[in-house]
This record gives C-alpha cells, structure tokens and sequence, in this order.
C-alpha cells in the first residue's frame, strides 16, 4: 500500500470538500493505491475497500480511534476507544457472488460496490435506496422481487461482506443499556483528514507569512524541520 506525500493528501482534501460520503471514500481509496485504476477502485466490495482504508488510516494516523456515539436508551453521548485491529473482519474479495436460494430456484446476487452507492445518491429515502441498490445486484433474470427476496438478499449480502457494515457495542456508562452503533471508517478518516489538512494550513500560513515559502515548499519540508522554524515563532505574536 502507498502512503501518500502531504502534497498527495492535500489534493485529495481540496478535491473532496463537498462531495458526498462515497466520492471521498474513492479518492482516499486512490491514495492508498495510486496505480490502480479509478473504475477499477469503485468496483472493491464496500467491506474489502474499507480494509484497505483501515490501512491507510493506520498508516496515516496510527491505529487509535476515539470517536463518540449516542445511547440508544438515554441519549447519553459515550466516548468510545478502540484500535483498528479490534474492527478487522472477514470481506467479500472483488467479483464475489452470492447464491440465496428463493421461490422457483436460486437467485445470484454480486456485492454492492462503491459505483452502486454513487448510482443511487440521488433515492428518496433509505428505503428506496436499498431497494434501488438491490435491484442493481441481482444478475441474470428474476421474477419481480418482492419483499421477501428483498430481506433475505439484504442478510446474504450483509452475511457476504462483514467489513462493510460495521457497529461498535458500546454500554452506556449512565443507564447500563447496550447500543449498537454503526462505525463508518470512510466517514471517520476524512474526519481526520479534514483535521491534519486544518492543522497544516496554519502551518503554511505562519510560515509563508514569515518566510515567503510556498505552500509546495512548506509541505514538502520534514514535520522535524517545520517543528523547527514553528518552534521560533514562540515569542513572536502569531
Ligand atoms: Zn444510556
């Protein structure tokens, strides 16, 4: 896996300020293998793309995740801690297909990709999007699918790719209850991207004003030197 350069994640931020939630989980696919192709990318499973973003996210940021969830019971907002190797599971390799059986035979479906997600933006409500998304799976000929078919398909292709869908059970430390809360790498980590790129920004400002480097130039600079020149703006008024 590549670890991007800051010129290389600082693009990819510019570019995905924005856009929605699937387009910026491609671009942080892209950073993490730059020599693939695009259409390539966005045809990853959902659950073997977001291994992939563990990686970069573990390669970028280290392998400690803070985040915050809501108790389903009390409305308790808990802080949760975990390590990207605790949510690491099994997923559903590209062009993996799964068989269920249903009225009159089988029915073959392939796992949603990213291009499916970025096809059904536009549904009305998240229960037309699945049904949107499923119809996008089915392969080969069926019978108008009907609720049945559409419930069992949802479970064997949520079954198919663990990574995909996953939730964190987190206690709650005021009321006892247990809520399952969904945990969205690709969300998390353009979170943290939106942070570092924040972070480097004022950098750049502090010492383009002082120095005259261009952004380029400061980015390109080792975070030990930058430390350096930083560290001597200390008594000077920022
Ligand atoms: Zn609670």
């Amino acid at each position: 896996m590549n670890v991007p350069q800051a010129s290389a994640l600082m693009e990819a931020w510019g570019r995905g300020t924005g856009r929605s939630s699937t387009e910026r989980a491609l671009l942080l696919l892209g950073l993490a293998l730059p020599a693939a192709d695009p259409e390539t990318l966005s045809h990853f499973s959902i659950g073997y793309r977001d291994a992939w973003l563990l990686s970069l996210r573990e390669s970028l940021f280290g392998s400690a995740i803070a985040c915050l969830a809501r108790c389903a019971a009390c409305d308790e907002e808990i802080s949760v801690d975990f390590a990207v190797a605790d949510i690491r599971t099994s997923y559903a390799e590209p062009g993996a297909v799964v068989t269920l059986a249903a009225e009159g035979g089988e029915v073959r479906l392939r796992l949603p990709d990213s291009a499916d997600l970025l096809a059904i933006e536009g549904a009305s409500d998240p229960g037309e999007a699945g049904r949107l998304l499923l119809e996008r799976c089915l392969l080969g000929e069926t019978a108008a699918a009907g609720d049945t078919l559409f419930e069992a398909a949802s479970r064997a292709l949520g079954e198919a790719d663990p990574q995909a869908e996953l939730s964190l059970a987190v206690d709650c430390p005021v009321c006892g209850a247990r809520t399952d809360a969904p945990f969205d790498i690709a969300a998390h980590l353009w979170s943290d991207l939106d942070d570092w790129a924040g972070a480097q920004l004022r950098d750049v400002d502090r010492l383009a004003r002082r120095y005259g480097w261009s952004e380029a130039e400061i980015l390109a600079m080792s975070p030990v030197r930058r430390r350096v020149y930083l560290d001597r703006f200390e008594d000077v008024p920022a």
